[in-house]
């Protein structure tokens, strides 16, 4: 699948669950800096689907954990936690699942509350 295919399936904002318009349109995040992302166009587990504001905003200060922690619940099937490190040359666990669960569930606590 290539990116823009797969941001042509994503239908909210993963971080305030807007669904997209023409003035603040959805847009897909590399959860990659600097060269590491070149690669992370590339690569699924590293794609976050955010709206434009979200991504000029929030998401800009956002610890890699907590990204990694909403793309699990978001898009479980591209989710590799492993594959991001790498791709970001660090330790296979310089971030490790346990960090990345408690993340996943402070999300779906944020979920919860918006409906
Ligand atoms: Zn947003």
């Amino acid at each position: 699948m290539t990116r823009e295919e797969w941001a042509r399936e994503q239908m909210r904002c993963w971080i305030c669950g807007w669904t997209g318009s023409h003035i603040n349109p959805l847009t897909t995040h590399e959860i990659a800096r600097g060269p590491a992302r070149e690669a992370a166009l590339k690569e699924p587990a590293a794609w976050f689907c955010a709206c434009q504001s979200c991504h000029m905003g929030i998401l800009d200060s956002m610890p890699i954990a907590e990204q990694l922690g909403i793309k699990a619940m978001e898009d479980p099937e591209n989710y590799d936690r492993v594959k991001v490190n790498l791709l970001r040359h660090r330790a296979p666990d310089a971030v490790s699942e346990r960090e990345v669960i408690i993340e996943a569930a402070k999300h779906y606590q944020r979920i919860r509350q918006r409906c």
